[in-house]
């Protein structure tokens, strides 16, 4: 049942009108605040806290704490605002619009292990173009960069470079995190080595991030940019978990199941050349499932020719329907920033402030061929809307300290349904249709015990969360009553509940 429903804006207590901050409060005009990416909960809070410094926030917390139980008030920090199901609101509570604090300065250190400090509340998108001016970047992306850092620490931040560099949360070096007690600290591997494993994934829960140092590499010019597609799933499946390990492989490697698409390559042809236009063009995909592996390279033009042999030895391994092949090749930016482009498309038809019942799921790869028989070969057959993004990771390169949580086995396939729902849909495109569908895959899942985990999870009783969880709750209920015994912070995620 998705639950639609927005609360009075009560009058917030007056003693924020006295807090003395750099910033400043809102107490009107916060319908932002109550919206998201997701689109389906709609929460106001009674204020919104736009703050200038760090202070500004402990201050807020502090005084929610010198409050103590008794008040329901609860404070969320918002990042971009791209959750799914209300994760950055607070039911009249404080919001804390992180993106306030992005005026502080980027700090690009270089040496041997470079790395850039910066305030939580920035955009991937940013972080990078002030690390391409050094000639660095982030090692570990989101599919979209139009994120903020602490959103996608308190996550993990996955994409095709996963596999080899692990998520987003492998590679930070240092936090600065301000505890539901309102304590500014700095925590590290080897500093309150707790706090900082537990809020890298950690949902919000155990403290507000307010700075991150974030491991850099050189940064490569150019991308090659490839798409083959497969008609079988199994060696579709094969041919990732090849290139996972492979020597010299591809920096980035994801996949798409494509469904109910004809003139598919038609489509494609306006960024990407097929390698052989006259077989290419008696491919029809003609409404079959196809499965698409997309890679990518990255290369210095000083390089290209190493490049291409190394890309075409690694072509040479797979087993793709051969006229299929398909090559672009991009600046990296223009590569890393690719989804930025199709929101503009989609923005200017109307479709990107749209309901998104988004279910992003981790399948043991042991499961992954039972997964795909039922959820591509039946569940989803009539669907085509929005794109389904499939492929594997390792566990190696995920930190079992941290609070997120990871399927049983060592290879485990991201399976990402992103749909938007259609205003006034036909039969299979509205929310209520499409989140049925999620029920179905989920409920799915459960009787075949896949041992599958969301990613993004979203679960609305404590019981839930416990199974989420399994092993690891006490853990995770341990550092809440260590670092945010009140329950204060992040209530939109729905694990724990304030005493009042
Ligand atoms: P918000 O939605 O503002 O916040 C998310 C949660 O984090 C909330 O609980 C909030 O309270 C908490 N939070 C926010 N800032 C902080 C902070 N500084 N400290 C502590 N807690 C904080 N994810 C991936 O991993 N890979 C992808 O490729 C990917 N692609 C996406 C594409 C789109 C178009 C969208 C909408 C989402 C995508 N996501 C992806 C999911 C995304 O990473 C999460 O939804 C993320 O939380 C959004 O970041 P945000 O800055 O908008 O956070």
């Amino acid at each position: 049942m998705v639950l639609k429903l927005r609360l009075c804006s009560s009058t917030a207590p007056s003693s924020f009108k006295a807090l003395q901050v750099d910033g400043h409060f809102s107490f009107f005009q916060n319908e932002f605040a109550a919206r998201d990416f997701g689109n389906q909960f709609h929460f106001l809070p009674s204020a919104v806290l736009h703050p200038k410094s760090v202070s500004d926030i402990a201050t807020t917390i502090r005084h929610v704490w010198q409050i103590g139980p008794g008040s329901e008030l609860t404070v969320a920090a918002r990042g971009h605002g791209h959750s799914l199901q209300g994760q950055a609101q607070a039911p009249q509570g404080i919001v804390i619009n992180m993106e306030s604090l992005k005026g502080q300065e980027m700090q690009v250190h270089m040496g041997l292990y470079p790395y850039v400090d910066v305030s939580a509340g920035k955009l991937w998108i940013d972080i990078l173009q002030e690390c391409l001016k050094f000639g660095l970047a982030p090692k570990s992306w989101t599919d979209y960069l139009h994120l903020t850092v602490g959103g996608t620490l308190s996550n993990a931040g996955i994409s095709g470079q996963a596999f080899r560099h692990g998520p987003q949360i492998s590679n930070v070096n240092q936090l600065e995190v301000v505890t539901g007690k309102g304590e500014v600290v700095i925590c590290s591997e080897e500093q309150n080595a707790d706090l900082f494993h537990g809020v890298l994934g950690g949902l919000g829960q155990f403290g507000i991030i307010t700075r991150a140092q974030i491991s850099l590499e050189p940064a490569p010019k150019m991308v090659k940019w490839i798409r083959v597609l497969y008609s079988d799933f199994d060696t579709f499946a094969k041919d990732q978990e090849h290139l996972i390990y492979v020597e010299n492989t591809f920096d980035y490697i994801e996949g798409l199941v494509i469904m109910n698409k004809t003139g598919l390559i038609h489509n494609w042809r306006s960024s990407f050349n097929p390698q052989d236009p006259v077989k290419a063009s008696r491919f029809v995909s003609d409404g079959r499932t196809l499965f698409c592996l997309e890679l990518a390279k990255n290369f210095n033009p000083e390089n290209a020719e190493k490049t291409d042999q190394e890309t075409e030895t690694l072509l040479s391994q797979l087993d793709y329907i051969p006229s299929t092949l398909f090559v672009s090749q991009v600046s990296y930016v223009e590569f890393l920033d690719r989804v930025h482009s199709a929101e503009q498309k989609l923005r200017s038809r109307g479709l990107w402030d749209l309901p998104h019942p988004w279910l992003n799921l981790l399948v043991p790869k042991s499961k992954m061929h039972n997964f795909a028989q039922v959820v591509f070969g039946n569940i989803l057959r009539d669907t085509s809307n929005g794109p389904v993004l499939v492929y594997p990771m390792n566990k190696s390169r995920w930190d079992n300290r941290t609070s997120v949580v990871l399927p049983e086995e060592d290879i485990f396939y991201m399976v990402a349904f992103l749909p938007h729902a259609i205003p006034s849909p036909t039969e299979n495109d509205g929310l209520q249709y499409l989140l049925s569908l999620n029920n179905r895959i989920l409920d799915f899942c459960k009787m075949a015990n896949l041992g599958v985990k969301q990613y993004l999870p979203f679960y609305t009783t404590q019981q839930e969360w416990r199974e989420h969880f399994g092993s690891q709750w006490e853990d995770f209920a341990r550092r809440k009553s260590a670092y945010d015994p009140l329950a204060i912070l992040a209530p939109g995620q729905r694990i724990f509940r304030k005493a009042i």
